[in-house]
């Protein structure tokens, strides 16, 4: 008996000899996969007696997609800050914004991201950047409810800079080393591990912004936590100049440096990295979360993700946030990073659709210390699973999965979605939320929060509306 019986046309199943199956079905019981294989010898045990059956023989069934890298209250930031580069981009729109939000406010911009990322494929994502003002334990507690499996990183900082620019932070969102240290632990003693699927994380903010002293307790603190870190490290030119002048380090050496290396570490971008540091990210095992459409709206830089996979780092994919991408569509973002490898090394050959669907899928779920639980469609493990439909005219005629899920493939193309053995989006309808009222909330509240922070009043619009 399954609870849940879903017969598709392939399964990419992301399992160790990572095997398609072809008329394949999955049945799922609880929170777990218990049979995956040939609909014609699964029909026999499943048909017709799963609670829910889903039938989808025109469909792609893939593991739930993993987005490394979120900003879940920037949801609300679309076109709030275009044609700037990072620092401008960040000082004159995104921290004001920020850094005038209410908990309302947060709350209304992380349910649209979560009900995006839903709608588009993604299961789990790590959130890079939670400060008190969002009021972090009602945003946890809708990511719990809503059905989603996520890590949440808390900012911790004790300065106000970025990279050489002091006093580069909006007041807004400022806080004490001793605050934001003390409230991700009690986070993480009130939320790690609910449900399997919330966990807490440390996110340590951007050099500049936090002292050698506190990342290195940091560093420990979540070592003797046993929990992740996340920071954003060399995404743009500034941070090599502040780290190589202040420091007379590059900045992956800067992280190894201050104890922000290894398994339980992503390091978001690594745009600008030496050969010596890929290699130094490869020696001690930590994750890179790549995000290219950002990085390319930004004009930061193309990281060398062939490079970094071909010396064996564990390169992941995210969306980042919605000034800088402007949408959390993971199988977008899939293409992106697809394209820009071949572009800038001019090799065809220098990534292809495997590579990246194992970014999105598998190496995100190692990035994140789930991979014995999550990243692929598996006997015994958690049932998150998506469910891609592919007679539409862009993704015919079906004749390569994994390239069209790549290079074809939108995130609208999904239409069912199932975390943890529930199904939590059934022929594109959310079941978990009221999409009609999220949209009502964030329209209200970003007109509200664009006036009281005096950015983003009028659109960056050079033609007259009229
Ligand atoms: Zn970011």
């Amino acid at each position: 008996m399954a609870d849940i019986y879903v017969r598709g046309k392939f399964v990419i199943t992301m399992d160790k000899d990572r095997k398609i199956i072809k008329d394949g079905c999955v049945a799922i019981e609880d929170s777990r996969i218990i049979a995956v294989g040939k609909c014609e010898e699964l029909d026999k045990d499943f048909k017709g007696k799963a609670k829910e059956e889903i039938n989808a023989p025109r469909s792609i069934i893939m593991p739930g997609l993993i987005d490394t890298h979120v900003h879940l209250v920037q949801g609300m930031l679309k076109a709030c800050a275009n044609y700037k580069r990072l620092i401008p981009w960040l000082t004159r729109c995104v921290w004001p914004l920020q850094g005038n939000m209410t908990a309302d406010d947060a709350l209304a911009a992380a349910s649209l991201t979560m009900l995006e990322m839903i709608k588009t494929g993604t299961t789990t994502f790590l959130e890079t950047g939670m400060v008190g003002r969002y009021g972090p334990d009602r945003i946890i507690e809708r990511v719990h409810d809503v059905g989603l499996r996520a890590a949440i990183a808390r900012h911790v900082m004790d300065m106000t800079g970025y990279a050489l620019e002091e006093n580069a932070l909006h007041p807004g969102l400022i806080e004490s080393g001793e605050q934001s240290m003390g409230d991700t632990e009690r986070l993480y003693r009130k939320y790690h591990g609910w449900d399997g699927r919330i966990f807490i994380w440390y996110g340590p903010r951007t050099p500049g912004a936090v002292s050698v002293e506190l990342y290195r307790e940091i560093s420990a603190k979540a070592r003797e936590l046993g929990t992740g870190i996340t920071m954003h490290l060399a995404e743009v030119l500034e941070d090599v100049e502040y780290m190589t002048k202040v420091f007379n380090r590059k900045p992956v050496e800067f992280a190894h440096w201050v104890g922000l290396t290894g398994p339980n570490v992503v390091l978001v971008h690594v745009v600008w990295a030496s050969d010596k540091e890929i290699e130094l990210l490869a020696k001690t095992g930590t994750h890179v979360s790549h995000n290219p459409s950002s990085n390319s709206k930004l004009g930061s830089g193309i990281a060398r993700v062939a490079d970094m996979l071909k010396t064996g780092v564990n390169v992941t994919l995210g969306c980042d946030g919605g000034p800088s991408n402007d949408n959390y569509d993971l199988i977008e973002e899939m293409k992106i990073a697809a394209l820009l490898q071949p572009a800038v090394k001019r090799n065809a050959k220098a990534i292809r659709a495997e590579d990246v669907i194992e970014m999105a899928t598998t190496r995100g779920a190692r990035a994140l210390g789930l991979e014995n639980e999550i990243g692929s469609v598996e006997v015994g493990k958690r049932a998150d699973i998506i469910v891609i439909n592919y007679w539409d005219p862009k993704l015919m005629p079906m004749n390569d999965p994994v390239s069209h899920i790549v290079y074809a493939a939108h995130g609208d193309d999904v239409t069912d979605v199932i975390i943890d053995g529930k199904i939590i989006m059934r022929n594109r309808k959310v079941l978990t939320m009221n999409e009609e009222k999220v949209l009502e909330d964030v329209q209200k509240h970003a007109r509200e929060l664009f006036e009281r922070a005096g950015v983003c009043v009028e659109p960056n619009i050079k033609w007259p509306i009229v």
